[in-house]
């Protein structure tokens, strides 16, 4: 479910948003306003550890050696 963040022009409300379309307008839950600027949602961030760590024992390839198998 992509949630964004809005920070109205208008009156400076901070709020969060689900989105269902892009095409979706927004408007300020406090003012109405449709001069709302999208601002970078904690959700779409990549994690700051950069590549996912392999978890469990790795993975031989032998059938129920190993977790995936
Ligand atoms: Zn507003």
């Amino acid at each position: 479910m992509p949630i964004f963040e809005y920070n109205c022009q208008s009156c400076d409300q901070h709020f969060e948003t689900i989105v269902m379309s892009a095409r979706e307008k927004i408007s300020c839950p406090k003012c109405s306003s449709k001069k709302v600027q999208k601002q970078l949602s904690v959700f779409a961030a990549p994690a700051s550890t950069g590549d996912p760590a392999p978890s469990g024992p790795v993975c031989t390839g032998t059938p129920q050696t190993c977790g995936c198998h």
